[in-house]
């Protein structure tokens, strides 16, 4: 937006509860903010639909994760919900960085932990439901989880949440707009 503030360059870390819409609220920043870098993770769990390589993830291997880790090119990775392995490639986010670009990681929790220990100058957002129920809601809505897959990712939930305090920050997600502009005001402030 040409007749707004530049943002700073800062490192922003948003994280919050399993499907209380980090994604979304990543994707808004995407389409509305282009002068914001946003990480592209590595992940071993397999694409769904509509989800391209190298756009929403890049998609690997265990092998090649494995080769990832070892090379010391993830600044942080995680295994999400005991199923797959995510991890935030190192290299592009110092590149962004010394590009002058204000960059986004979207991860989850440990990541989150990870990422202070190794960039404490980093800013740390808490995405948080306006509830416990409406995030219940928004995590069988999304209905790409079996019941399992579910009841797993609802038990990481309660555990993510108790974390907020370890955060600089909470906005809430009302709606991915409002928490998007209140995102891109702290990367500007
Ligand atoms: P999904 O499989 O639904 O795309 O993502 C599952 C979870 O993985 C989300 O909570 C997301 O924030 C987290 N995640 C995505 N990328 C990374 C990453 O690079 N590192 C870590 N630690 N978590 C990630």
């Amino acid at each position: 937006m040409a007749d707004q503030a530049p943002v700073p360059t800062r490192l922003t870390v948003l994280a919050g509860p399993t499907a209380v819409g980090k994604g979304s609220v990543a994707a808004w920043l995407r389409d509305t903010h282009p002068e914001v870098w946003i990480s592209v993770s590595a992940t071993t769990r397999a694409p769904r639909p509509g989800e391209v390589d190298g756009v929403h993830y890049h998609f690997v291997s265990d092998a090649e994760f494995d080769r990832m880790i070892a090379d010391g090119e993830l600044l942080e990775w995680a295994v999400v919900h005991r199923t797959a392995r995510y991890g935030t490639p190192r290299g592009p986010v110092l590149e962004a960085l010394a590009q002058g670009r204000p960059a986004l990681l979207e991860i989850d929790l440990q990541g989150a932990r990870q990422v202070r220990e190794r960039m404490p100058e980093a800013r740390f957002v808490f995405l948080s439901p306006p509830s416990w129920d409406e995030l219940v809601r928004r995590l069988v809505g999304r209905g790409t989880e079996t019941e399992a897959e579910r009841e797993r990712r609802l038990e990481t939930a309660r555990a993510e949440l108790a974390a907020e305090a370890e955060f600089d920050v909470t906005v809430v997600n009302h709606t991915i707009h409002d928490a998007g502009e209140e995102l891109i005001e702290l990367m500007r402030s």
